[in-house]
Parts: C-alpha cells; structure tokens; sequence
C-alpha cells in the first residue's frame, strides 16, 4: 500500500480538494495524510495568540472570519443539501469548540489543542466528499495511533500497533484518510510534530505499515536544486539519494520537514516528491540510489547562532570537547555545524532559547564570542574526498561571500558555510551560477 500526503495548498480551496480526489481515486487501496487548508493553521496560531494576551473579542472575530471561510468552502464542495447541512454541522462544531477557550485559562496546552483543529477539518470534509462521490473511505483518526515520547520523539512501536489496529477497525475500504501533524505527547496530551509535520506524519505512517512508497504530493514539481523563493531558474532533481534529501530538508529546504526523510530511510521506502498542480510531472524519486559523484543542490537555514570558544591552555586536552557539548546537551540544544582550530572551537545552534544560561556557563572554559542572525548554506550531493574538485568549485563560487565557518567531512554529502544573513541570496545565486548553469 502506498501513503500519500497532500498539503496545506494541495487541499486549500474546494476546487483542489476535488482534484485531489480525482488523482487518489484510482482503484488501488491506500492511506491519505492532509494537511490542514493552506492558511489555517496561521490563523489558528493567530486566535491563539490573542487568547494567550486575553484579548478575546479579538480571538472571536478571528475566529469567525475563518469559520466563514470553511462555509464558503463547504457551498462549494458539496452537491446536495444533505451533505452540505452535514458539512456545516461538523464546521459548527469545530468552530465552538474554538469559541470554548474564551472561558479557560490559557496555557501551551490549550494552543495545541487549538492548532489541531486545522487538520481535524480538512480530514472530515475532505472524507465526507469522498463519500458523496461514492468513494469507500474511512478516516483512521491520528490521536488514536500517533504519539511522541517524553523526548518529543515519536514512538514507532506504538504507532505501527496502534495504527494497525485502526486499519483492522474498518478493514476493506479503499481510501484511509488520516491527519498529518497532530498526534498525542507523553502524558496523552494533544499536540503536534512542529509546523510542517504533516510530511513526517506521512513518513511515520509509510514506515508503520511498511508501505511501497511515501508520496509527498505540494504545490512544486519536486525538490529544486535551489530555493525557488530567492533563485530564478531552479530546476527539480529528478533523483536524491535518502542522504542528501535529509541535509537538504534539515538545512532549509521547506518542501520537506526536517526530519520527515529518516523513518523512510530506516524502513527503506522510497519517497517521490510530485506536484499536485502538474500530476504527469517526474517530481523527485528518494532512494538509497543517488547519482554518483554529483553536486545536486543547495538550500539555506535561517536564524543560526555562532559561538566560540577560544582557549589556548584546554582545547587540546582529552576531555574539553566533552565538556563543551555537555553543555548544550545539558540545556537540551542540538549543535549544527561545528569547526575546531589549535585555540579554539566555533559550534552554531538554530535554537537560541537557552543561549544566555549556555554562554555563562562556557566562560568557564575560554573566551566566548556570539555572532546571531547568521544563515547556513549548505551544499548537497555525493562527493566524496577522492573526487577532487569539488570543494575547488563551491569555495570559488562564494569567493565575494564573507564566509564565518565552513564544514565538510561529517558525511560525503554535504558542505555547509555559515555567513551573514544579508548574504545569503547572494550566495545562493552565485552558487547556481556555478554549479547548475
Ligand atoms: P506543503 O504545504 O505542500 O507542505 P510547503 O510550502 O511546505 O508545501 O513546501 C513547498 C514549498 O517549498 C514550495 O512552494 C517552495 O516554495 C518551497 N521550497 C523551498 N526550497 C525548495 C526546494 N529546494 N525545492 C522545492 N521547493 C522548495
Ligand atoms: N498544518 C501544519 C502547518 O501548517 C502542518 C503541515 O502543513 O505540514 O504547519
Ligand atoms: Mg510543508
């Protein structure tokens, strides 16, 4: 069975969702994750806030408006008066149940339970057409089967039982229509796998049932070799390796949540990346098999930290790189890039939450410097130390480019940059330049 994933934008008008059902409507069985309607979840992140600062009349009128919109929609979509009155009963509920939060005290655990109401509608609409099409579907309900340890991690062994057990529930239906992003903590609390997350969604689930292939169906044709919204002319890449997917989509390429790439790459199912808009188009086939010795593409991730450590005395002693990464292990912050010299060490964080309690605590090791609002550009493809050249060939591309750290030989897939954040279009320009045109 494959699993298929459409977008916020895939699903974001009623004359959408009809085309998604026309491509899913194809005779062979398979699970479909939605997103919530494009925008929806801004609005909701938007009542959310006005909830958290107690303005309510604010959080209400938000609040209408957006029910407004899913009436509009609901006209749309449906044909007879039966199925739109349902339709308009499931908005009404969804948008009460909003509406309640105007008495409650409001803390992290209300917004959650707020932001998930962006999928919970689109699911049930979008099923609810199905079977007004005559479609046999079912919706598998995710806070039923998807779950994130204390660690925030998810719990694949919980997923793939309970899911199945979801799947036994309604067995025989053609389409299984599921959310993306929403899932349930720890303790069983809603909650989400971060903006984005309906990609990992669907990876978690193609995993889970071990399916044939994970379809990542948006509004391009497939992973470009660099980022469409700064560089013209990018052009898809017809085939990545699992390896290069996931540094693109850890270092900045949206099309993909950060992490979505490694439970398929850990049950070995291909990921193709296709275009909703343009269905014949090839899109972005993710294998174990890449093209060998080739730079395929670049992206760039906002709002990193740089930090050094400079200390002539400890730097080579056993033990102070230990005592360095203790520290952001013990304030719960990944590390990105780091580059080590004779004096000193420079480490870059995107999670800048803890940096003040981080930095207090270095200054016991060395002198520490901070530079922020730094950008990594990452360049991604198979390139092995042997195939000489390479390096040559990105280091003269950015050579007007103020360049703070530069990495490479963590894997053979990537070399990353760390620079100014105004850099950044520049250089990911002058890389095209270089390396596609
Ligand atoms: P969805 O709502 O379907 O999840 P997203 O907006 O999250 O879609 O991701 C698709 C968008 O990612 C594209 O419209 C494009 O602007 C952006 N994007 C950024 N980098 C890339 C890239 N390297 N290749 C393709 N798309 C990219
Ligand atoms: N709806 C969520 C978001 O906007 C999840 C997703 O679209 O992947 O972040
Ligand atoms: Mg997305």
């Amino acid at each position: 069975m494959k699993v298929l994933k459409f977008g916020g934008t895939s699903v974001g008008s009623a004359a959408r969702m009809k085309e998604v059902a026309k491509l899913i409507c194809d005779g062979n069985q398979k699970i479909v994750v939605l997103s919530a309607m494009s925008g929806t979840t801004n609005s909701l992140v938007e009542i959310s806030d006005y909830f958290y600062k107690g303005n309510t009349s604010g959080a209400l009128e938000r609040i209408n408006v957006l029910q407004q919109k899913y009436f509009d929609v609901c006209e749309e979509l449906y044909a007879s008066v039966d199925h739109k009155n349902e339709a308009n009963v499931v908005i009404k509920t969804h948008f009460d149940f909003l509406r309640s939060f105007s008495k409650s005290v409001f803390t992290l655990f209300e917004e959650k339970a707020i932001l998930a109401e962006g999928e919970l509608l689109s699911t049930t609409l979008f099923q609810l057409y199905l079977s007004e099409i005559g479609e046999n579907s079912a919706l598998l309900p995710a806070l039923e089967y998807m779950r994130i340890d204390k660690n925030a991690e998810p719990d694949t062994a919980f997923i793939a039982v309970e899911l199945a057990k979801q799947l036994e529930l309604q067995p025989d239906k053609m389409i299984y229509i599921t959310q993306g992003f929403i899932c349930r903590n720890f303790y069983g609390e809603i909650d989400n796998l971060q903006r984005g997350g309906s990609d990992y969604s669907a990876s978690l689930v193609g995993a889970a049932i071990n399916a044939s292939e994970i379809q990542i169906w948006t509004d391009i044709d497939g992973m470009h070799n660099n980022d469409p919204r700064y560089v013209e002319g990018t052009k898809p890449v017809p085939v990545l390796h699992f390896e290069e997917a996931a540094e693109l989509a850890y270092f900045g390429a949206k099309i993909l949540h950060p992490t979505c790439i490694l439970p398929a790459k850990l049950a070995n199912i291909p990921v193709r990346l296709l275009n909703t808009m343009e269905p014949t188009a090839a899109g972005t086939l993710i294998t174990t098999k890449g093209k060998n010795g080739k730079i395929e593409a670049v992206a760039a991730k906002d709002g990193i930290t740089a930090i050094k450590i400079k200390s002539g005395r400890m730097l080579l002693a056993h033990g102070f790189l230990r005592k360095v990464f203790e520290i952001f292990e013990s304030y719960q912050t990944p590390i990105d890039m780091i580059t080590t010299s004779e004096v000193g060490v420079s480490v870059s964080i995107d999670n800048a939450k803890r940096l003040d309690e981080i930095v207090n605590d270095l200054k016991k090791f060395g002198t520490v410097t901070v530079d922020k609002n730094l950008v990594i550009i990452c360049v991604v493809g198979d390139m092995p130390y042997e195939n000489v050249g390479f390096q040559a060939k990105v280091v003269n591309a950015l050579k007007d480019i103020p360049v703070r750290m530069i990495s490479y030989g963590g894997s053979n897939y990537n070399i990353s940059f760390l620079i100014n954040a105004d850099d950044k279009i520049p250089a990911l320009k002058a890389l095209s330049a270089a390396l596609f045109n």
